[in-house]
């Protein structure tokens, strides 16, 4: 049986990057970690293990300490009432995440109102519209263009950094249609599509694909419809232990791939198990 691993799976740089500075993070002192810095229950045990707490908000935390920011970035008001807790900040947002808060903030101070496009619920969108300084409005598809109302003469659009591009555009031309003056910057990082487009292009070539994830991943799932769409035997697993060799019966061919927020140590224990399985 050959394993066929696509070219990008597992941590994307940013969150990577996340994962590597919450380590190195001295555990002399409390470190505080504001929402998951990723979405994967075995690397927040594994933070956890090593004396990380989660909190969901800064009143939880009453003593000194640190606070590291995830790779989603947060508003300038978390800054702020971090300062004056006395927490040291341990920042550990995405480049590109910053990237699109300085647009936020640059419109927002040129009196522009900022379009964004994302899903609400979400820490990066929510962190956004702290950078847009009041001036921030969600938009989740083209539909919610046409309720929309700007006060402002000037209109920026910018994105969830996860955003399909299709929607992205889909809902440029709709602000174009009804708005005079919009600015649109892409601020989508090119990652998720990376991610997506390599797992197709295996799912195509094998007759049973693995997608390794947690089920609270978003972009997991995305994966997973995505491969199960080509028409591949398709299970998303969140550890080896979920593989039920039973799927291999008669197959040749096995494509793995994982979702951005899963580590390399879980792909590659499902990898070495599925060497290890003889039908
Ligand atoms: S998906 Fe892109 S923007 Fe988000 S953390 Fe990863 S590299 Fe950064």
């Amino acid at each position: 049986m050959e394993v066929l691993v696509a070219k990008h799976a597992g941590f994307c740089v940013g969150v990577e990057r996340a994962y590597k500075i919450a380590l190195q993070e001295p555990e002399n002192q409390p470190v505080y970690m504001l929402g998951n810095l990723v979405h994967n229950k075995q690397v927040v045990e594994r933070l956890r293990a090593r004396g990380i707490i989660g909190v969901h908000s800064l009143s939880e935390i009453s003593a000194k300490g640190t606070l590291l920011i995830s790779a989603h970035g947060a508003s300038p008001e978390i800054y702020e009432e971090a300062k004056q807790k006395g927490l040291k900040i341990i920042d550990t947002t995405c480049p590109w995440v910053k990237k699109a808060q300085k647009i936020a903030a640059e419109l927002a101070g040129r009196g522009c109102r900022v379009v964004i496009v994302g899903d609400k619920g979400h820490a990066e969108v929510k962190g956004l519209l702290g950078w847009s300084g009041g001036r921030g409005t969600v938009v989740e598809t083209p539909a919610d263009v046409s309720n929309l109302t700007v006060a402002e003469n000037c209109l920026g659009m910018i994105a969830q950094t996860t955003q399909a591009e299709e929607q992205f555009q889909n809902i440029a031309a709709a602000l174009r249609a009804k708005f005079a003056n919009v600015e649109v910057h892409n601020t989508i990082c090119g990652a998720t599509s990376h991610r997506q487009s390599a797992a197709i292009e295996i799912a195509k070539q094998v007759d049973l694909m693995l997608v390794i994830g947690d089920k609270m991943s978003a972009n997991t799932n995305r994966l997973t419809e995505l491969c199960a769409k080509t028409g591949t035997k398709t299970f998303q697993i969140e550890t080896a232990a979920e593989l039920d060799p039973s799927w291999l019966t008669g197959k040749t061919k096995v494509g793995v791939t994982a979702g951005a927020s899963t580590p390399k140590w879980i792909t590659g224990e499902v990898i070495s198990l599925l060497s290890k399985i003889v039908l």
